[in-house]
């Protein structure tokens, strides 16, 4: 096969390009921006599902996947990069589960993810500075997190070494397409002539293709994030209450989010969403109100209905493939999906079976004004 093109470098993008060339494949990104800059650098990097029993077990079984291989790959990336990407296994406490716990029990027998009920002493004795008013908790503490610029970054570097050209600052516009076959893509800089092309443009994913061909139901969904310069050791795990987390980073600093705003194309951050996270924050880690914000921002999530990407072929135009759509998981279920896409883009036995990520007509739409996010989840 001759070169790939694939329209996006954020994670989705750079992983397939990551597995493509290591295939020995010709590859070529266009980015309308900076590679990493968009959902895949504002996301909280957790390698899970928050309330993982809320999806279809189709995203359970990419998780799984890549819990499993992220250790190996990113060390890797590390390697080649010299970009740590700050892969730590801080385990995570879920706090205010008890209305959902029975499903919760029924996914953890199902899929094997032991959680441990901790509670009174033992609870503080996990998490020094929680809030004693939390009586119970339950924690796994397999859960594992990377720091999202740091991985942008690393991938990016180890991409260039790998010999992958990344055209940035370069807008897909249009597409060169011959007898039903997509040939090329049209962009601000020129015209990219490809075997293949991949759209893996997150957020704007159907936007790009809808005067072409149904799209699937992707729309954007911002989320707002916070981070406290705090000191190492004062949070030491991931913790879920009530939709808010906590995460801490190595270096100390503690990221909060985050928000489901069904906001358009709009990645404005508001004060009203900044006194929020800091409450919440402060509700779960009082000691944080002794520490500065150092900043906030807004990343646009690749929206789609039930959280199952869109992974493959599109029915109505050949060559024309699609990765995109992770929702609030593009970094946990990202690497399953990119392994996937590849094993069909090269036609090889698939790591699991594809059918339910496939761009089948019920999942796609010729309007994008029909795309409404708000039940999702
Ligand atoms: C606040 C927040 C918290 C999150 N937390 C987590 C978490 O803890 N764990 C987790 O697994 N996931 C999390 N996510 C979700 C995760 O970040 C996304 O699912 C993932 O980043 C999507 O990756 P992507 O490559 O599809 O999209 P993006 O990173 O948005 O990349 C798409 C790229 O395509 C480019 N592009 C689009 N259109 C064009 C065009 N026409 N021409 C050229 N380039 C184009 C864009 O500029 C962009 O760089 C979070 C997201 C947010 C916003």
């Amino acid at each position: 096969m001759g070169k790939i093109i694939i329209i996006g470098a954020g994670i989705i993008g750079m992983l397939t390009a990551r597995i493509l060339i290591k295939s020995g494949i010709s590859v070529c990104i266009i980015e309308q921006g900076y590679a990493g800059r968009e959902s895949s650098w504002a996301g909280g990097g957790i390698i899970s599902p928050l309330y993982p029993w809320r999806y279809d077990g189709s995203v359970t079984r990419l998780a799984q996947w890549g819990q499993q291989h992220y250790p190996g790959v990113l060390d890797k990336i590390y390697q080649s990069s010299g970009i740590d990407p700050e892969y730590i296994q801080s385990g995570l406490l879920y706090l205010d589960i008890e209305d959902e716990l029975e499903q919760a029990k029924a996914w953890e027998t199902q899929y094997h993810y032991p959680f441990t009920a901790v509670s009174g002493d033992d609870l503080s004795t996990l998490e020094v500075e929680l809030n004693h008013s939390f009586k119970q908790g339950w924690f796994t503490d397999s859960i594992a997190q990377v720091r999202n610029p740091r991985l942008v970054r690393s991938l990016r570097e180890d991409l260039l070494r790998l010999g992958v050209t990344i055209e940035q600052q370069t807008q897909a516009q249009s597409f060169i397409i011959e007898n039903n076959h997509l040939r090329g893509v049209v962009t601000d800089k020129g015209t990219f002539y490809g075997d293949r092309i991949v759209v893996a443009g997150g957020a704007w994913s159907s936007r790009l293709l809808e005067q072409w061909v149904k799209i699937p139901k992707i729309a954007p969904v911002k989320g707002q994030m916070i981070v406290f310069k705090a000191q190492p050791g004062l949070v030491s795990r991931i913790i879920l209450s009530k939709g808010r987390y906590v995460i801490p980073r190595k270096d100390g600093r503690v990221v909060v989010g985050s928000t489901l705003e069904f906001d358009e194309f709009d990645k404005t951050t508001t004060q009203d969403v900044l006194e929020e996270l800091k409450q919440e924050a402060v509700r779960i880690i009082p000691a944080l109100k002794n520490y500065p914000v150092e900043k906030q921002w807004a990343g646009l999530r690749p929206g789609s209905i039930d959280g199952v990407p869109y992974i493959g072929e599109h029915p109505e135009l050949k060559n024309l493939y699609m990765n995109a759509g992770h929702f609030r998981n593009g970094v946990v279920i990202g690497l399953a999906s990119c392994q996937l896409l590849v094993d069909q883009l090269l036609g090889q036995q698939t790591i699991m079976d594809p059918t339910p990520y496939l761009l089948t007509d019920d999942r796609l739409v010729s309007d994008s004004r029909l795309i409404d996010l708000r039940m999702a989840i």
